[in-house]
């Protein structure tokens, strides 16, 4: 399949998608494509009206398809055929990803097209699979729990990966019987609502996907408000996701999943596999430019092989090329905004006037697009914020240890737990070490997501609440209801 293409002869999709039809409205937000700038389509703003009406749609949807009281076995099928309608239709998908977002087309293609249909299938198969249990009670009565899905579920995703975002928050609900009102990011939103057409497409009743459009403090705040809604489901910044658990908790008490921001460690030590490192480390912080939630952007590494790590992974660091997106199927990819790169820019900046040093990287490249270097830093200070926030670009720091007591007390961040890797081919230091760091998720001599589904993924402190991915999202798309009868 060839995926060369003309951008500018590729229509986006730039309206709600509303019970099955695309609602449109006055452009309201401006969008530009990360790699040349050039002006995309703008999109509508979604107010308390609009929001309104796609969360009475989703509730109608429910009622008038049945689909909660469909035979499993068919909703599984239906989505089935929308997996099958995404990868289909996977080309164009992935054109449009790579045009409006910081993906190269092939990697689109082969990555997130292809893993949210699976994501989509993997949810579909939990549909005849998990029900309620039969509980032990007295011989004259019958006890048991009952799981049914909590109805309108709003969810919100960010710019980063929106297919497979989407997927994370569609598929578990939909499987589970529920209705979805998704907004996606305002930067990234058209490969969302190509993805959501499909779905009435497939046979997934007209109601059950809708898609509204707009800004956080505008569309977003009035969808996390909103009292129709049974669930809320949010993937993105820690800040956005504390301000949803106020504006949630002002209109009633209900379950909410958070996948929140990270700072994650990756903690070398000096038996480790040095190829193996390398490997990983360049895995762990330059795919899509660093702007993915479990970046391990703080290098922590054992002083006996500090300085042979350091000039390797700098020589490694420096031979990425960017491109834009719909050209060069290996191209480094670019910053998704201007503001982005900018505020990237200003934290090396301020690191390197705290006195840290400039392993590699460091600029921006030098041509059109929004493109920073991979960069790799040494002695910051521990209070830059290098250290303590999150980045989202592709900017690692080097920190040095001796112990293992001070590479865990460097690894700990007061605010996020998300992720950590570790390195080493002690067994006993590695189960002592997995159980002690402080992440949702931990890797051990590899690092990041593999396709495999079935391991949930989320935050420990405020990286977030609940977990997407698994059995645990399947669950946590229902609700218990506990009956006892009296035989
Ligand atoms: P963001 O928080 O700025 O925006 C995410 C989404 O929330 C967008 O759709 C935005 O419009 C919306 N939003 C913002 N403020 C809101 C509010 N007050 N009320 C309702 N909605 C609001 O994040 P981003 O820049 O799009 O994405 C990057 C962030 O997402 C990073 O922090 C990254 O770590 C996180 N992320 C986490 C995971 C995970 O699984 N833990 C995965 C991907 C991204």
């Amino acid at each position: 399949m060839t995926l060369a293409f003309d951008p500018a002869a590729l229509t986006l999709p730039a309206a709600h998608f509303i019970g099955g039809d695309f609602v449109r409205g006055a452009a309201a937000l401006d969008l530009a494509a990360p790699s040349d700038g050039r002006a995309l389509p703008p999109i509508p703003q979604a107010d308390a009206a609009l929001v309104d009406r796609a969360v009475e749609t989703a509730r109608a949807a429910l009622k008038s398809s049945g689909w909660a009281g469909w035979q499993p076995r068919a909703r599984i099928r239906a989505m089935h055929a929308w997996a099958d309608l995404i990868e289909a239709n996977g080309a164009e998908i992935a054109r449009i990803e790579a045009v409006a977002s910081s993906r190269p087309v092939a990697q689109a293609l082969a990555g997130d097209v292809a893993s949210t249909a699976e994501q989509i299938r993997f949810f579909a198969e939990f549909a005849d699979k998990e029900a309620g249990t039969l509980v032990p009670t007295a011989d004259s009565q019958m006890g048991f729990i009952s799981a049914q899905p909590h109805g309108v579920v709003g969810a919100i995703t960010p710019w980063n990966f929106p297919l497979s975002m989407a997927a994370w928050k569609l598929g578990p609900a939909l499987a589970a019987g529920n209705a979805v009102v998704l907004k996606p990011s305002e930067m990234t939103p058209y490969s969302t609502l190509a993805m959501a057409a499909l779905s009435v497409k497939a046979g997934i009743p007209a109601g059950l996907v809708n898609i509204v459009l707009g800004d956080g403090p505008g569309t977003g705040a009035a969808l996390t408000a909103h009292p129709g809604i049974d669930k809320v489901s949010f993937t993105g910044s820690t800040r956005a996701g504390s301000q949803i658990m106020e504006t949630v908790a002002r209109s009633g008490i209900k379950p909410m999943t958070l996948e929140l921001g990270g700072k994650s460690p990756q903690l070398v030590f000096a038996d480790a596999d040095m190829d193996v490192v390398l490997d990983s480390l360049e895995k762990g912080i330059l795919p899509n430019a660093g702007q993915f939630c479990v970046a391990g952007s703080r290098i922590l590494v054992q002083r006996e092989i500090a300085e042979e790590l350091a000039a390797k992974l700098a020589e490694r660091f420096a031979r990425p090329v960017p491109a834009a997106t719909w050209e060069d199927p290996a191209g480094f990819s670019p910053i998704i905004s201007e503001k982005q790169l900018a505020r990237i820019d200003g934290i090396v900046g301020a690191a390197v006037a705290q006195g840290a040093e400039i392993l590699c990287g460091g600029t921006r490249f030098d041509r059109p697009g929004s493109f920073y270097r991979p960069t790799l830093i040494g002695g910051v200070d521990a209070a830059s914020p290098a250290i303590t926030e999150e980045i989202f670009g592709p900017v690692a720091t080097l920190q040095v240890f001796d112990t293992e007591e001070e590479a865990m007390a460097l690894a700990a961040h007061p605010v996020y737990g998300l992720c950590a890797g570790l390195y080493t081919r002690d067994l006993g230091r590695a189960m002592r070490l997995t159980r002690r760091l402080e992440a949702g998720t931990v890797w051990v001599n590899r690092y990041g997501r593999t396709r495999d589904h079935i391991l949930p993924t989320g935050g420990w402190k405020s990286s977030g609440l609940g977990k997407d991915l698994g059995r645990e999202a399947y669950l946590s798309s229902l609700r218990t209801k506990t009956v006892l009868i009296d035989l």
